[in-house]
């Protein structure tokens, strides 16, 4: 095996600790082997590792549970450190061992130690402890006050220094001074804070000293319930954390309740097995209070000589140690004893002495005891006035106990009810939290519902879509429909045209004149009844011109009859130009025309008829190159002045004047007169 010489002292000292483990649980004089393995190793390794090798003895020390042996290798450790990190944590092991095994003015002094080195060093975690420890000795001597003041300090390191285990230790130990003040809430308080801090720090932190600490606070304000609950607890968690020291100061605790409930058998018994333990640490002051149990147990339970070792042995070591609780009860329990078993001299003498140490210590439960039993065994002596003052001292004892329990009662109860409300604050806290999440399930159960809502809009735009383009085709279709039918429309509308046309022709040939394109006879009549019915109902004007071509027939006979056509045409546009637009105008016969001006008086019409004449004469003197000189003779009547009662009436008026005319010479216009004076035939 090739080991460097560096990790030498480390792989012996693990060799020593894996071979001397073993040996210890069977071999009590295990101290002497180790010892002799130190030796010799001591010279093998002269100097170098040195430091490693006493740590090793000194945990191993500690292990076996031989707190003497554990606190000189420390001292040999811390001697051979050869940095500040390797003797601040030597001072900090050493000073923990002074302090179990009751070394308190060496404690004192390595503390200091502790303080100044990782004061230069700055190291605030040794720094927190180092003070702690003063804090601790200082309230083990009954100096409270100073001892809170150490712990405080301690505290305000370790949070400056953000070190939260630092800071549940000396919260812990703020605890316990505030229970040694009497200030119950306060101390209630700062051990659960503790407690919160460490199961937060989860294994290997003490959780047990707290839940101790607690329960002994139940105990005090007489919750025993509540105590027994936490005790329990502390026991529980001593023995998860295999911490030997732990389990006894829990188990020391439990007997302690057991006692003051009566349950002294089991109270002896959990008080033997913590002594076992405190033994085996080299813990003077647990076994000093394990006796004390013990005797109290053995006393309920009238088993004298065994309560008697066990006082005598708690009364040694008080004096040793110079601890005036444990010298006060130890006295107690011996008056106790002695009042037992009749020998009541010696009760008093004890309780006498007991008195002075339980004043000094402040125990007011066990003063208030020994204030009655010396009552009691002075009255039974018949000594009345010193029976008296102590039933005095006691009265007002008792008054201040029953008040002081009933007001640490009163702020624990408070205490626990604002941690309480803190807890249902957490827990509302928690609700939120999981309100919060749930609102946040949802919304994503929301978005998917939504997604969902998305796709379900796709699928129904699909189906609009697929829809109108249905629709998109019906209307196509009917587009096309709609052309056919606008074409066929279009086609009719022609037809109609053409029909309309024909119809337009057909009349127009039905009432036109082929000749001259003037109105025919059966037309120009047919307008001629409308106009005369018409006008002879509303009694207005109406005048009616006959149209005869002068000496015609000449020109047939001369030109021929073909010539003679188109004079008779030419004649008629003439007629047809100079007539007002609108007014009826026909081909009366052959060379004849009538014509008809609605609203025109006689008079009126003549200016027409001349305008007419005059134009046939000035426009029909040639045509065709051919001189002509053809005129007209006009016969004029008017329907009122004539009196014509029909419309034949009046044309016969009209063609008498025609005839007038031309009588008299032609190219004129003769106007029928009323009465009318038919021209006699020619
Ligand atoms: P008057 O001044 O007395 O009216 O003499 P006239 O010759 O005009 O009268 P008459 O009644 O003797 O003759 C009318 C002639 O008109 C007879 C006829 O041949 C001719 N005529 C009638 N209709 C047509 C026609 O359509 N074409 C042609 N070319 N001649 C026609
Ligand atoms: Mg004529
Ligand atoms: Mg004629």
């Amino acid at each position: 095996m090739n080991i460097p010489l560096r990790r030498l002292p480390l792989f012996v000292a693990a060799l020593l600790a894996a071979s001397a483990i073993p040996a210890a649980l069977a071999d009590s004089a295990l101290g002497r082997g180790i010892e002799h393995a130190l030796d010799l190793h001591r010279i093998a390794l002269g100097n170098s590792g040195r430091y490693t090798l006493e740590v090793a003895a000194a945990t191993l020390y500690s292990a076996t549970q031989d707190a003497v042996g554990a606190e000189r290798h420390w001292r040999d450790a811390l001697a051979a450190a050869k940095s500040p990190a390797q003797r601040m944590y030597a001072l900090q092991m050493l000073a923990e061992n002074q302090l179990v095994a009751g070394n308190y003015d060496a404690g004192i002094e390595t503390a200091q130690q502790l303080l100044k080195l990782s004061s230069t060093e700055q190291h605030a975690g040794y720094r927190a402890q180092a003070v702690g420890f003063l804090g601790r000795i200082a309230r083990r001597r009954g100096e409270l006050q100073e001892a809170y003041a150490f712990q405080q300090e301690s505290l305000r390191i370790a949070r400056a220094a953000n070190r939260p285990a630092d800071a549940a230790l000396a919260l812990v130990n703020i605890g316990t001074v505030l229970r040694d003040m009497g200030r119950y809430s306060e101390a209630m308080d700062v051990q659960l804070q503790a407690l919160d801090i460490r199961k937060q720090l989860g294994p290997g932190n003490r959780v047990d000293v707290p839940y101790r600490n607690i329960g002994l606070l139940y105990r005090e304000i007489e919750d025993t319930q509540s105590a027994r609950e936490y005790l329990e607890k502390a026991i529980a968690a001593a023995r998860e954390e295999f911490d030997p020291a732990a389990l006894s100061s829990a188990l020391g605790s439990y007997a302690t309740l057991l006692n003051d409930v009566g349950e002294a058998t089991l109270a002896l018994d959990t008080a033997r097995r913590a002594m076992d333990i405190d033994r085996r640490l080299g813990d003077r002051q647990g076994i000093a209070l394990e006796r004390l149990e013990a005797s109290r147990a053995l006393i309920a339970l009238k088993r004298w000589e065994e309560a008697e070792v066990e006082i005598d042995a708690a009364l040694r070591l008080g004096e040793s140690m110079r601890q005036a609780d444990v010298l006060g009860r130890a006295l107690l329990y011996r008056g106790d004893l002695h009042a037992g078993e009749g020998q009541l001299a010696a009760a008093e003498a004890a309780y006498g002495r007991s008195l002075d140490y339980l004043t000094r210590a402040k125990l007011k439960p066990q003063l208030h005891a020994a204030y009655k039993a010396m009552e009691e065994l002075l009255a039974a002596r018949g000594e009345v006035g010193q029976a008296l003052a102590y039933a005095r001292q006691r009265a007002s004892l008792r008054e201040e106990l029953l008040g002081v329990t009933a007001a640490r009662r009163l702020a624990v109860l408070e205490l626990k009810q604002d941690r309480e409300r803190a807890e249902r604050q957490v827990e509302m806290l928690r609700l939120d939290n999981s309100l919060k999440e749930l609102n946040l399930r949802t919304e994503t159960l929301r978005r998917r519902i939504g997604i969902g809502f998305i796709a379900m809009l796709v699928v129904l735009l699909g189906l609009v879509f697929w829809r109108w383009r249905e629709a998109h085709r019906t209307a196509k279709v009917l587009v096309r429909k709609n052309a056919e039918i606008s074409a066929q429309d279009e086609a009719l509308r022609a037809a109609n045209a053409r029909l309309t046309a024909q119809a337009n022709d057909l009349f127009r040939a039905a009432t036109t004149d082929p000749l001259t394109a003037l109105t025919n006879r059966g037309h120009v009549m047919q307008q001629m009844i409308e106009l005369f019915d018409r006008h002879k109902a509303q009694g207005a004007r109406l005048s009616l011109l006959l149209i005869d071509l002068d000496r015609f027939k000449p020109i047939n006979d001369s030109m021929g009859h073909q010539f003679g056509d188109r004079v008779l045409i030419a004649a008629a546009r003439v007629l047809r130009e100079e007539m007002r637009d609108g007014d009826p105008l026909g081909r009366y016969g052959g060379e004849e025309f009538i014509a008809a001006l609605p609203g025109a008086s006689s008079d009126e019409a003549l200016v027409t008829a001349e305008r007419l004449r005059l134009a046939m004469q000035r426009r029909m003197g040639m045509l065709e190159g051919q001189a002509i000189d053809l005129t007209a003779s006009i016969g004029l009547a008017e329907l009122h002045e004539t009196g014509a009662g029909s419309l034949s009436a009046l044309i016969a008026a009209a063609d008498d004047a025609l005839y007038r005319a031309k009588d008299l010479g032609r190219n004129r216009t003769e106007i029928a007169r009323s009465g009318s004076d038919r021209r006699k035939p020619t």
